[in-house]
């Protein structure tokens, strides 16, 4: 490799530069040529950049009015956690609590989650949790299609934003989502398997709303958090050699 000096190299650098703004110059002047007065923005969002920051994602969430949702909310329920977490939990949407204090998993369903968490060493503060919709449906009734597809990209930027190197969903909702499955998958159908979000594992268990109303499902839960400590061991461990 040939050595070059710093100056020669900021030169270099410079000319780089200098080449790069002239060929803008050149494209603006273009665009008035043929009669564009306005600044190009279609041009420049097309421009490639890199994930956006989970504060930014986040400050377009609590405006958020692209579904019939913000009507009836109280509080967007963004997420919450370490935002660099290994572990990331995806539940379905706030509930009547979440939506008034704009946390998500705070409510009976909140409190069961924290304890499964513990039971397998985990801290809230240490994970992060979402849920796939940002907003409180009214009566807490089932996320509709229209309401998942509005908030999808929210849930895909914060996965973008935190880089986990696991996830969890909880729930038929929070698995189908995520995996871009019909509403035949059932979540017993889909736990004890790792499956694959864009290169990250994740694995799915029953939502805690749902053990509260089906307690003999807290067996297989219990498998399936040990299983999910396990893996996220092995993950760490990995990334560590
Ligand atoms: N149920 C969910 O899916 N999410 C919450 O935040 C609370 C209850």
């Amino acid at each position: 490799m040939t050595a070059v000096c710093a100056g020669c190299y900021n030169l270099g650098l410079m000319d780089e530069l200098v080449g790069i703004i002239s060929e803008i110059k050149g494209f603006l002047r273009l665009q008035a040529d043929l009669g564009q007065r306005e600044y190009p923005k279609g041009v420049v969002s097309a421009l490639p950049r890199g994930p956006k920051t989970l504060k930014e994602v986040e400050q377009e969430a609590l405006s958020c009015k692209q579904c019939r949702l913000w009507e009836t909310r109280n509080k967007v329920v963004f997420g919450a956690g370490n935002p660099n977490a290994d572990l990331l939990l995806v539940g379905e949407a706030p509930g009547a609590e979440e939506d008034k204090q704009g946390i998500p998993f705070v409510g009976r369903a909140g409190v069961l989650l924290t304890k499964i968490l513990k039971s397998v060493h985990f801290e809230r503060e240490e994970v992060y949790i979402a849920n796939v919709l940002k907003c409180r449906p009214p009566e807490n009734r089932d996320p509709l299609a229209d309401e998942v597809e509005a908030c999808e990209s929210f849930l895909v930027e914060q996965i973008a934003a935190i880089k986990p190197k696991i996830i969890c969903a909880l729930g038929a909702h929070a698995a189908r989502t995520l995996l871009k499955l019909g509403p035949g998958a059932s979540i017993g159908s889909l736990r004890g398997v790792v499956h694959n979000y864009q290169g990250v594992p994740l694995l799915a268990t029953y939502h805690p709303a749902y053990l509260l109303r089906s307690p003999d499902k807290k067996r297989d839960t219990w498998e399936d958090v040990k299983f999910l400590r396990r893996l996220y061991e092995k993950l760490l461990e990995r990334d560590e050699q």
